[in-house]
């Protein structure tokens, strides 16, 4: 069964709108990646189909928040934060639990950028806090590796952005934010001679100095891109859009039952309609 029905006619930018548009720091994410992806998603409502969500990863960021919410009820700090020389306890404050987004309202942390009228977002994991009040932002991580756990692979470099945005935005809300970051990693072991049943984790930390001096101007970026009609060119080592343009060209010369004009109309409403009046006006080019 399929749950996606693009196009989406909710959050989306709109160039004439005074209202704040909310910005979550997945979606700045998305940007950096590809600001044609972006641009599809976050102005003309075509966002990546849905995936299934990583339930054991799910599982072992609940547990963790448990193990730490037990220590942060008595200020005490975790073995593992003794162990790395961490002088900090888990943050004891009002919003924590919106800022971990325990409600699921999918907000989290919030700041209001004025220059681009944008409501920055955030979901942490945590937040330690240091003798002298200063703010460390804590991250959770669930892999299973043999490799020596870094953040030097490729697509953590988007880990890194992560506790970035993190550290603006609470820098924003005017706390005192440490640029050292910490991830708190899950490794789960595979060497054990059966299953049983569990799985054994060895969780380590890795301290990260991060720089939020990308922040700001990314954001300025966004709302430039947004606020164009036209949308931004292919990234070019994209295997996604490869894979498009080849199906692409297949399906040119080859006769088929559906084409993408049927299932358009099939799923148009009197506002999809306006909607898709504005894309056709708004691409000459093909969307991908
Ligand atoms: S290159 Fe194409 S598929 Fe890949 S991220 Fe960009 S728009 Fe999306």
């Amino acid at each position: 069964m399929s749950y996606y029905n693009p196009p989406r006619f909710k959050n989306l930018f709109d160039p004439k709108s005074k209202q704040p548009f909310v910005l979550s720091r997945s979606k700045i994410d998305s940007f950096i990646k590809c600001p044609r992806c972006f641009y599809l998603d976050r102005r003309l409502g075509l966002g990546e189909p849905p995936m299934p969500s990583f339930t054991l990863n799910d599982a072992v960021d609940t547990l963790m928040k448990k193990e730490f919410d037990i220590l942060r009820a008595k200020s005490m700090r975790h073995a593992l934060m003794e162990k790395y020389n961490i002088d900090a306890v888990p943050l004891v404050h009002s919003e924590l639990a919106n800022w971990r987004d325990d409600n699921h309202k999918y907000l989290g942390a919030t700041t209001f950028h004025k220059k681009t009228n944008f409501i920055i977002s955030g979901i942490v994991d945590d937040v330690w806090v240091a003798p002298d009040k200063t703010l460390f932002i804590v991250d959770y991580k669930s892999t299973s590796t043999t490799k020596e756990i870094s953040l030097d692979d490729e697509y953590k470099q988007g880990y890194k952005r992560q506790v970035e945005i993190y550290q603006w935005i609470f820098r924003q809300k005017g706390f005192k934010v440490s640029d050292t970051a910490y991830f708190v990693f899950a490794n789960a072991q595979k060497n054990n001679e059966k299953f049983d049943g569990k799985l054994e984790f060895l969780v380590n930390i890795i301290a990260y100095k991060g720089s939020d001096n990308w922040v700001e101007s990314t954001i300025e970026k966004i709302r430039a891109c947004l606020e164009n009609d036209t949308i931004p060119d292919y990234s070019p080592n994209c295997d996604f859009c490869k894979y498009r343009l080849a199906g692409q060209k297949l399906e040119s010369k080859t006769p088929a039952k559906n084409n993408s004009a049927t299932i358009i109309k099939q799923t148009e409403t009197p506002i999809g309609t306006k909607i898709k009046q504005k894309e056709e006006k708004l691409t000459k080019q093909s969307l991908f």
